[in-house]
């Protein structure tokens, strides 16, 4: 057989989070918490299984979540979304992703993407027969230097693909930033793929700056969502997209055939747990201490933190420690002093390395603390 992804091995987050507990190292590497989630969201989705809730669900999810989710989206951005025809629940957040790029990429279109970039996003267009068109974020601060994304459109052009708090590296769509991307869709017809799994975790009083807010871009765009990320599940794959209704339709068309439902207790227990706001709206603040706990306790080390204004990643850089490479330095750190991270070359195709590394902070402060006492030692 011949190999559609032969230039790919296994994802990093496996290989990291193996070695982790090969070494019974403190895994800071993976994206998840190492503490529970709500008591009650496990209560409700019991609940729902207790009342025999235990068959497929609706294709597109069930409509009470649908409904949940559209009651937010228009507390969140003040954009009305419609449950019946423009959500689609799905497992997790990078299936969402996926969806979108199987629904629209033909072979041979091009697919503007950023890097470092969440390691999905390239096999899913070579999987599709696209073409990804590399175009670098600016180093250190990470952000998109739209002169370049400009000269690397073609006749081909046919998807933008966004992540906003952005993995690895934490940096934020501006509100400078859409206005580029406005003109640039309007300009070209593109379509935009925005994957914003990391929508609730924004700092330092930025804003997230959802392309759902814009109905101009929400036209022509896919926007991905993750309640793992929300609620502390990663584990439960659980996530949703939202587009509007003549790219739902051909989405739908897709994702039934992938799929076809996602389990059916999680889905009204979400419904119910989406009904207290409180849940998700407190989720700014709980990851800012954190990340604040976090910088505090690296302060004691030789790391140098890089601006992280969203998502639950931080990332260091190690200059003053070593001249390895990040794969190098990740692995020997992992070994020797049972801290694992993530190498942020992982996120370039061609290995691109500026010595930085990314830490997940999404642990309990008991875990900040031990991994950072070791971390001292490096
Ligand atoms: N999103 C998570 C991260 O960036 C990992 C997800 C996965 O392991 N595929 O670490």
């Amino acid at each position: 057989m011949i190999s559609k992804l032969p230039h790919v091995g296994t994802t990093i987050f496996t290989v990291m989070s193996a070695l982790a507990a090969e070494h019974k190292a403190i895994n800071l590497s993976q994206g998840f918490p190492d503490f529970d989630c709500d008591e009650t969201l496990k209560e409700l989705v019991y609940a729902a299984m207790q009342q025999g809730h235990n068959q497929y669900a609706p294709m597109a999810g069930i409509p009470s979540l649908r409904e949940a989710i559209a009651e937010k989206v228009y507390n969140a951005y003040r954009q009305t979304v419609n449950p019946g025809t423009e959500i689609t629940i799905t497992p997790g957040g990078t299936y969402a992703i996926f969806t979108a790029i199987a629904t629209c990429i033909q072979p041979g279109d091009e697919v503007i993407i950023f890097e470092p970039a969440y390691d999905s996003y390239i096999p899913n267009v070579l999987v599709n027969g696209g073409v990804p068109v590399l175009v670098p974020l600016t180093f250190p601060e990470y952000r998109i230097n739209w002169e370049l994304v400009r000269s690397k459109i073609t006749a081909r052009t046919r998807m933008i693909m966004l992540n906003t708090p952005h993995n690895p590296t934490g940096s934020i769509l501006t509100e400078t930033d859409i206005r580029e991307l406005e003109r640039l869709v309007a300009a070209h017809n593109l379509l935009v793929l925005s994957d914003e799994v990391y929508e609730h975790l924004v700092y330092d009083g930025r804003q997230h700056h959802s392309i759902l807010k814009y109905p101009n871009l929400f036209r022509n765009s896919f926007v991905t969502f993750s309640f793992g990320k929300v609620f502390h599940v990663t584990g439960w794959k659980m996530g949703y997209c939202i587009a509007p209704a003549h790219l739902m339709q051909e989405y739908r068309k897709v994702h039934q055939y992938l799929c076809f439902s996602v389990n059916t207790p999680m889905q009204y227990g979400l419904a119910r747990f989406l009904e207290t706001p409180s849940h998700y709206l407190l989720l700014p603040a709980f990851y800012h201490e954190k990340r604040d706990y976090f910088l505090q306790l690296m302060a004691g080390t030789r790391f140098t933190p890089l601006p992280c204004h969203g998502s639950y990643f931080q990332l260091m850089r190690y200059d003053q420690i070593s001249d390895e490479s990040d794969k190098d330095f990740t692995i020997r750190m992992t070994k020797e002093f049972g801290v694992a991270s993530i190498p942020v070359s992982a996120f370039y195709q061609n290995g691109h390395d500026d010595h930085v590394i990314r830490f997940c902070f999404a642990k309990r402060n008991e875990t900040l603390e031990q991994a950072a006492e070791r971390l001292t030692g490096v």
